[in-house]
């Protein structure tokens, strides 16, 4: 799944640059000194519009320009993207065609005057956005469908500069006869250069681009900031200066400065709100009607002289009432559109739900059971056994976990890309070929033994490791009794010894045998560190306890605690989840949709193999979730049990890897579209991930972490 969820910054950045372009209307700062009202208006509110037109590249335009040559590529996102914009185009034009009547603005129009307004100046001053919009990701996309990237860059680079010469820099070509000519020509057609050929393409292209790539150095992009941005302002002073502009929305210098604030916003992480995204369109599009309301009401109230002849007090009111009337306008269209069946966060045939605070409580749970110097590394391998590893990692930043654990190289990568702050460590083999990735995302890696603490050495760089230790799980680690090797592996040059650690391997039962063998691990553990210790080598951050650890044996806590299983509110077993049933809440619930329901009658079978048969007149309902979305296959003929409107259903037949027949004979009213839980609550009911575990013969862990791939990830 991968939704809008983290681009909070880009939308609050929305807000600052819808307040941007209302200064550009109102020229807050006219009363008290030209020249920063020029910088305010004319450079500052200038990153506006691009930046609501890099958004748009990186969300819309990205699939085409980089799956190779958009045609591979269903055009449906850029579709609704159109059919979007054009609404709020046609609202707009609804709301502005009386004003513009009233204020004399259509006398006399010819029907070319007509076109162009509808296709690029946009019937009202500020409405030529949209259509520019749409021409722009028209334009980007048709050239995706037969252009590499780089010619697609430097053709919009291209349209860009003849742009320029129309706008800020036609003081240049203004003479100069032919293209003079050609310039008056285009102004027939278009008033400005700034629309969606000249304009848009770059900012579209740019966005995408700036979007799929490695986030450059920190401090890079912050002095490129400010390095441009008094490139801009020298440069717009300067052709004021030598008036040279007919229009002064592009610059040269706009360019790099774009580029450098994108980069800036998308570092930052935030949930993003797709309220403050409707509120800045509404903003955007009503500000121009509250300037006439501001002037209207400065008329009628005789308070002309503070209200608009003062600029910045007229501009405060302007901002105040259009975001006023915007709050208004997303509030109830939230509302209308939250109301009927708007409980179910999903539209897919199968999905899987995050309850956020369950979540938050087992984490606070568990930082309850360790002593506040250790900290919690918890275990986000296998898609964060099933959860959805971006999502988790991402709430668990945001309650301030800062270290992870995962089993592969990949998976680190992986979240890393998505912006995961903090350590991660590799539990597993990395092979030599992918050092550099380690390297690269710094990931901490696990010297799994000695011979593969001389693969990690000769990399050449720097890597930060974990040394594992085996003290009797045989698995990975070095033996704890080859101290030798291990104190070797302290003279490695290129090995950063950041930890130490060992796996428990049986601590998830008091049986005496077992108990014994976790105090030998500890024992032979501690050894280890003691002799370090004693032959003068610095003992790193240690750890030893995964979920079972932590719950049964507390005296062995260390740095870092590498939970996993406990974290998702459940147990291995159900004894033991029901044990700690007070502490611990399940994370996930398994949902489907009811696809189809029909009768089977006496004597009919349903499903493959003909497992079963009616022996009275049934309903029965298809589910659209099978074994390929993690529903065990062994709950077929009637072993699972799934929960529809509050009342159990029973498996019949054999589970379909995408479908499953349930019995509904019993539950009335059972509808197509209708959600089926498979794991989780429904009405007074719950099945639980333990039940599965149980009837398909095995723990929680394999049953979450084989969870389908194709099952969005929702948080709740
Ligand atoms: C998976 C894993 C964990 C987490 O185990 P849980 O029992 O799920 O808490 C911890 N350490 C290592 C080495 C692991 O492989």
């Amino acid at each position: 799944m991968e939704t809008k969820q983290n681009y909070g910054i880009l939308d609050n950045f929305r807000v600052a640059a819808a307040l941007l372009v209302i200064a550009i209307h109102t020229s807050p700062l006219m009363s008290f000194s030209v020249d920063a009202d020029f910088f305010l208006t004319r450079i500052l509110a200038r990153i506006a519009v691009p930046f609501f037109l890099m958004v748009t590249g990186q969300f819309v335009m990205s699939d085409y320009l980089f799956n190779k040559k958009g045609r591979n590529c269903s055009s449906k996102k850029l579709w609704s993207y159109i059919k979007k914009t054009a609404i709020f185009y046609g609202i707009s034009i609804a709301i502005y065609i009386p004003v513009g009547i009233y204020a004399g603005h259509y006398k006399d129009m010819t029907g070319a005057a007509v076109v162009r307004e509808l296709l690029f100046d946009g019937t009202f001053y500020h409405l030529w956005y949209f259509p520019a919009c749409i021409m722009g990701v028209l334009l980007v996309y048709l050239m995706s469908t037969f252009m590499s990237l780089q010619s697609i860059m430097i053709l919009s680079g291209v349209l860009y500069v003849i742009g320029l010469f129309g706008d800020s820099y036609y003081g240049l070509i203004k003479n100069v006869p032919v293209i003079s000519g050609i310039y008056e020509f285009g102004f027939q057609i278009f008033s400005y250069t700034r629309n969606g050929i000249f304009f848009a393409p770059v900012f579209l292209v740019l966005g995408a681009m700036i979007s799929r790539k490695e986030a450059p150095k920190k401090n890079a992009v912050y002095g490129g900031l400010v390095l441009s941005f008094l490139l801009i302002t020298a440069e717009a002073f300067t052709l004021r200066y030598f008036d040279l502009q007919r229009h002064d929305s592009m610059y040269i210098a706009l360019i790099p400065v774009m580029i450098f604030l994108y980069e800036i916003l998308l570092q930052g992480k935030k949930r993003s709100s797709a309220f403050l995204r409707n509120l800045t369109t509404w903003i955007y599009i009503l500000h121009p009607i509250m300037i006439i309301v501001v002037r209207g009401v400065g008329k009628a109230l005789h308070l002309t002289v503070i209200l608009v002849d003062n600029s910045l007090i007229h501009y405060i009111a302007v901002t105040g009432l259009s975001v006023l009337a915007a709050l208004l306008i997303t509030y109830f269209n939230g509302r209308r559109r939250s109301r009927p069946g708007g409980n179910d966060p999903s539209r897919d045939r199968a999905w899987i739900e995050i309850d956020r605070n369950a979540l938050k409580k087992n984490v606070e749970a568990l930082r309850k059971e360790l002593p506040a110097q250790c900290r919690l590394m918890p275990a986000i391998k296998a898609d964060a056994y099933g959860h959805g590893a971006d999502l988790i990692a991402r709430e668990l930043n945001q309650m301030g976990v800062d270290a992870f654990c995962v089993a592969c190289v990949a998976e680190g990568v992986r979240l890393r890309r998505k912006g995961i702050k903090g350590e991660i460590l590799v539990l597993g083999y990395t092979h030599p070929d992918q050092f550099y990735l380690l390297y690269h995302y710094h990931l901490r890696q696990t010297v799994i033994d000695f011979s593969y603490a001389l693969k990690l050495n000769s990399y050449g760089k720097k890597l930060h490791v974990h040394i594992g230790i085996d003290t009797g799980m045989h698995r990975l680690g070095e033996r704890s009794e080859n101290i030798d090797l291990i104190c070797k592996m302290y003279q490695m040059k290129n090995l950063k010894i950041d930890g130490l650690f060992t796996h428990l391997c049986a601590a998830d039962s008091f049986e005496e045998k077992k108990q014994e063998f976790t105090n030998f691990q500890a024992d032979e553990f501690y050894r280890v560190i003691h002799e370090l210790e004693k032959r003068g080598y610095p003992v790193p951050k240690l750890h030893l306890q995964s979920s079972y650890g932590v719950l049964n044996y507390p005296e062995l806590t260390e740095d870092y605690a590498r939970v996993g299983i406990a974290l998702y509110g459940v147990l291995s077993t159900q004894e033991d989840t029901e044990e700690w049933k007070d502490s611990l809440e399940p994370v996930l619930a398994l949902k489907a949709r009811v696809a189809s329901v029909r009768d089977l009658y006496v004597g009919e079978t349903a499903g493959y193999g003909m497992q079963f048969t009616a022996d009275r007149h049934m309903k029965i309902a298809a589910l659209t979730i099978g074994y390929a979305d993690g529903y065990p296959r062994s709950l077929s003929n009637g072993v699972g049990v799934v929960l529809i409107n509050g009342c159990a259903a029973s498996v019949i037949g054999r589970i379909c890897m995408d479908q499953t027949i349930v019995d509904v004979s019993g539950i009335p009213g059972v509808k197509s579209g209708d959600v089926a839980v498979l794991i989780g609550r429904s009405g007074e009911m719950e099945i639980s991930v333990c039940d599965l575990a149980v009837k398909a013969g095995t723990i929680t862990n394999e049953i979450l972490s084989r969870m389908g791939t194709r099952l969005e990830r929702v948080v709740v």
